[in-house]
């Protein structure tokens, strides 16, 4: 076992290989309250890259409806109570001690218990790296189990209501949660695969399962406490997301050798998603960036949050939070940063607002983006406090800088030629 040191948690951690950062790593975020779980993100990936005997059931991109969706079924729920077993039998409980944070220079805080390595380590008896298991056949046979289905009984969901719903939180809630694998920067199923058939690309961060290595002992699926890696019964190996890596190396034609975004990415019909690289440092945190759109989503504003990081993977997928869900649910998946992360959305600064029209703007991969300061045009109060919206333009520049993405806040309004009128 190695010290790493995990940003996510405030602090080093054991992970049994040494510390080694990629010069890029791929990483994302995504806006949950845009989601309408269409699946096309879903779609996309299938057709690309999934659609061969085999991999009927292999859905590396899903969207499931939290909190009782799963793919594979209760995924989340399984490790989370695995973990709560390791902590029970350790006589010690997993907090994060906010306070600590600010010396640490931790974002969200200093986790103080244990992750899926250091809990994995602590029960002697144990072979495996990581705290896991693998799912059923069963598990995996139903995606969107439990689809758009509300908490509360039935009787509750069916019933009329005709209160107003409001804000802070709903009574009734659901919402969706976009999942791929996360490219992590202490994977665990690379650390778990006896055959060292897993590997990290140095250039973007991208984990790859080498199909000539593996030999199918699923160690990766069931310690990748995602749950993102498959296995295919026709091949007897194990495949998992590649992160589009053409795609990512600007193999594809239209962005003329830049990097471009995944299909997933790409297809988004809700404009929930944006993906990028970024810059780390050696000790693995993110290099200062300041113009970067996921460096200032996730490390000046921090409004995206990533899923489940007491799991101690440091994945690279951050999310925004759902509004209406109830604060302790979120604390629980995306950790404390969860109250202030739905605060600075729900009432958005004048950047934020702007950063968040790039999303989607562009399938060439934005690594700089630029405000040119626009009219007032609405004031109003958000939760009893002003607040105004200004019609700002935000540029979006490649990585060798050609503008890709122009967008203002306000949406241009455009008025039908009256000679297209009854036409499609
Ligand atoms: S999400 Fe799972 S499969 Fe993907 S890199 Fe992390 S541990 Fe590996
Ligand atoms: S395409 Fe976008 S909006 Fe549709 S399900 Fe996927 S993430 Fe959600």
């Amino acid at each position: 076992m190695s010290e790493v040191y995990n940003w996510q948690l405030g602090r080093p951690m054991s992970y049994p290989h040494p510390q080694a950062m990629p010069q890029w790593q791929f990483a994302f975020v995504f806006n949950t309250n845009r989601c309408i779980a269409c699946q096309t993100c879903t779609m996309a990936c299938k057709s690309t890259w999934t659609f061969s005997k085999g991999q009927e059931y292999m859905w590396w991109n899903n969207v499931e409806t939290k909190p009782y969706g799963g793919y594979p079924q209760s995924w989340d729920v399984r490790i989370l109570e695995l973990l709560d077993e390791a902590h029970r039998g350790a006589g010690r409980e997993a907090v994060w001690d906010q306070a600590a944070g600010e010396a640490a220079k931790a974002p969200y805080g200093v986790f103080d218990g244990m992750t899926i390595f250091e809990a994995a380590r602590q029960q002697a008896k144990r072979e495996e790296v990581a705290l896991g298991y693998e799912p059923t056949d069963l598990e995996w046979r139903s995606p969107n189990f439990y689809e758009d289905t509300a908490t509360g009984s039935k009787a509750a969901r069916d019933r009329l209501n005709l209160d107003p719903v409001t804000l802070p939180e709903h009574q009734t809630w659901f919402f969706y949660l976009q999942r791929l694998c996360n490219h992590c920067s202490y994977p665990a199923c690379l650390a778990a695969c006896p055959r060292r058939a897993i590997y990290k690309r140095p250039e973007d961060g991208i984990v790859l399962i080498d199909q000539k290595r593996c030999r199918g002992y699923r160690k990766c699926v069931a310690q990748c406490p995602y749950k993102k890696p498959m296995f295919r019964a026709t091949t007897r190996v194990s495949e998992k997301c590649i992160a589009c890596y053409p795609r990512i190396e600007g193999k594809d034609p239209l962005t003329e050798g830049e990097p471009m975004e995944t299909r997933c990415m790409a297809a988004c019909v809700g404009k929930i998603r944006m993906q990028g690289m970024v810059q780390v440092g050696e000790d693995g945190a993110w290099a200062e960036d300041r113009q970067h759109p996921l460096y200032y989503l996730v490390q000046v504003e921090k409004v995206a949050l990533p899923l489940y990081p007491q799991f101690g993977t440091q994945p690279n997928g951050y999310y925004i939070p759902p509004r209406w869900v109830p604060r302790s649910y979120l604390r629980q998946m995306f950790g404390p940063g969860a109250d202030a992360a739905v605060e600075k959305y729900t009432r958005p600064s004048r950047e934020l607002l702007a950063v968040l029209q790039l999303f989607r703007a562009s399938q060439t991969m934005v690594f700089r983006y630029e405000i040119i300061e626009g009219p007032k045009v609405l004031e109003m109060t958000i939760g009893g406090q002003p607040w105004s919206m200004y019609n700002d333009t935000v540029v979006g520049y490649s990585r060798s800088g050609r503008e890709v993405a122009r967008v203002t806040v306000e949406e241009p309004k455009i008025e039908r030629d009256p000679k297209h009128y009854n036409s499609i």
